[in-house]
């Protein structure tokens, strides 16, 4: 794009017409308040901020130039240097302390819950509004979930209620900067897409405000001739909006990302690789018991060291991001492979239910909306491997939005390889003999993964794994 297509003062914060409840910080208690826990909080009003002002319910036409963000820094070098010296934050994506709201609550929370649905376009029958979660109120949770990449219970925990706060943001409603905590809508989303559908390179379309996108504002600006300091005020929304793209296509960001899996394939090998590899749960977090006593958290841990030992042994360097004593959150555990470098990032789940429900399943980071397409192809050859090598059900490849692969900068995948609940897959697990087949066959879809390997099974078959199913996220 050519220089000086539209002139510009910059985004100073407080310049604007930013209104003052497009400020509220939802995402940490205001300093000297700090968070209590579980069921103290009575609904999700307690954890919005200041004044209690959430996206959904925002006063208009109140701000001032006073009210602007106080904070903000002054120049893109200044956030990048605050980032810097401040400890790595861990952008604190999901509040672990809300109360799960379900059907049959009542009040405030629900009717706060119901405006955002709304909001997002979602009917709810009238009888249910003013606070009553009925069956309509269930139906357009679950529709929700969906849309967002969630899994489908209906409930509003704390995922989701995250979820609702990020899917209430427009573009405009705050000023955006780079900061150690990080910026997270549906506002950050929308820029991130008129951004690359401009011809910047903001990146993947996750709705998280970091380096990436932060330097792509700053080199828009420069290319509209305002000063570059990477602020997204009234200004460079305005300077934005005005510029049309050119031709409406794919997003750019998917076919980066489509070409980044062609320069894997052909360029990078797993040897000398580092693997980040996510042992999930921990000594606090159990996850799903099997009926043998074997709890995710241990089984976890016993599958990333034996899928270390198997990408050890073909040249790569893993590395797993916990230990047992250690349950760092899945924000910091994001960080921790992002900060490693790593190639790609494998978070190991184990599904739960009925003790009749079995089978693998891979999911990658995607909403309705935007997806990762090298995530994608991770998860679709590891999934055919793990069908293929061991036998297990397919239960498919599917899209999600948990920390783990939302927040990596690499492609990464959830890998759920099968049931604990069930007592056959659980007795899989235990035996030292075939849970080493199982690490085998996962770092068999990696290695395909770089491209050096050809399939065990041959071409993929036209039932192979899909993402034409939705299951939920059991692990
Ligand atoms: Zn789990």
């Amino acid at each position: 794009m050519p220089h000086g297509l539209a002139g510009g003062r910059g985004d100073r914060p407080g310049e604007g017409r930013v209104p003052a409840g497009g400020q509220a910080e939802h995402r940490r208690e205001p300093r000297g308040h700090p968070a209590v826990r579980g069921d103290e909080h009575p609904h999700p009003h307690a954890v919005q901020g200041r004044g209690g002002e959430g996206p959904g319910r925002r006063r208009q036409g109140q701000g001032s130039p006073a009210e602007g963000d106080r904070s903000a820094p002054r120049s893109l070098s200044e956030s990048r240097d605050r980032v810097l010296e401040n400890e790595p934050v861990p952008s604190a994506s999901r509040l672990p302390y809300v109360r799960t709201i379900h059907r049959g609550d009542r009040g405030e929370a629900v009717r706060d819950i119901q405006h955002r649905l709304l909001d997002f376009g979602l009917r709810i029958e009238p009888e249910e509004l003013e606070g009553r979660f009925g069956p309509s109120t269930e139906e357009a949770v679950k529709a929700f979930q969906q849309r967002r990449g969630l899994p489908s219970d209906g409930m509003v925990g704390a995922d989701t209620w995250g979820e609702l706060v990020e899917a209430g943001y427009r573009l405009g409603d705050r000023v955006l900067y780079l900061r150690s905590l990080t910026f997270q809508g549906d506002d950050v989303r929308g820029l991130q897409k008129r951004l690359n559908a401009l011809g910047f390179d903001a990146g993947r379309e996750d709705g998280i405000f970091g380096p990436r996108t932060a330097a792509a504002v700053a080199e828009f600006q420069h290319n509209v001739g305002s000063a570059s300091d990477g602020i997204v005020g009234p200004d460079t929304i305005g300077s934005i909006e005005r510029l049309r793209p050119a031709v409406e296509g794919p997003s750019r960001a998917v076919v980066r990302e489509a070409e980044y899996i062609r320069h894997i394939e052909e360029k990078q090998t797993l040897v000398g690789s580092c693997v980040a590899i996510d042992p999930g749960h921990g000594p606090d977090d159990p996850g799903h018991v099997g009926p043998g006593g074997l709890s995710e958290s241990e089984a976890t841990m016993l599958i990333a060291e034996d899928l270390a030992a198997e990408l050890g042994a073909r040249g790569a360097h893993p590395s797993i991001l916990r230990t047992r004593d250690d349950a760092p959150s899945p924000s910091a555990r994001a960080l921790a492979a992002n900060e490693l470098g790593a190639a790609v990032c494998i978070s190991i789940h184990l599904n739960g239910g009925e003790p009749t429900a079995e089978g693998a399943t891979c999911f990658y980071y995607g909403t309705e909306a935007t997806y990762s397409p090298a995530g994608q192809r991770l998860a679709e050859v590891i999934q055919e491997e793990l069908v293929a090598l061991m036998g297990l059900m397919d239960g498919r490849t599917n899209r999600l939005t948990v920390a783990m692969l939302r927040e990596t900068r690499m492609p990464a995948v959830q890998v759920e390889p099968c049931f604990l609940t069930n007592p056959t897959e659980e007795a899989m697990l235990t035996d030292p003999v075939s849970r080493r087949l199982l690490a085998a066959a996962m770092a068999a879809g990696i290695e395909r993964f770089f491209g050096s390997v050809e399939s065990a099974t041959g071409p993929r078959s036209a039932s192979g794994s899909t993402d034409a199913g939705r299951s939920s996220a059991g692990g």
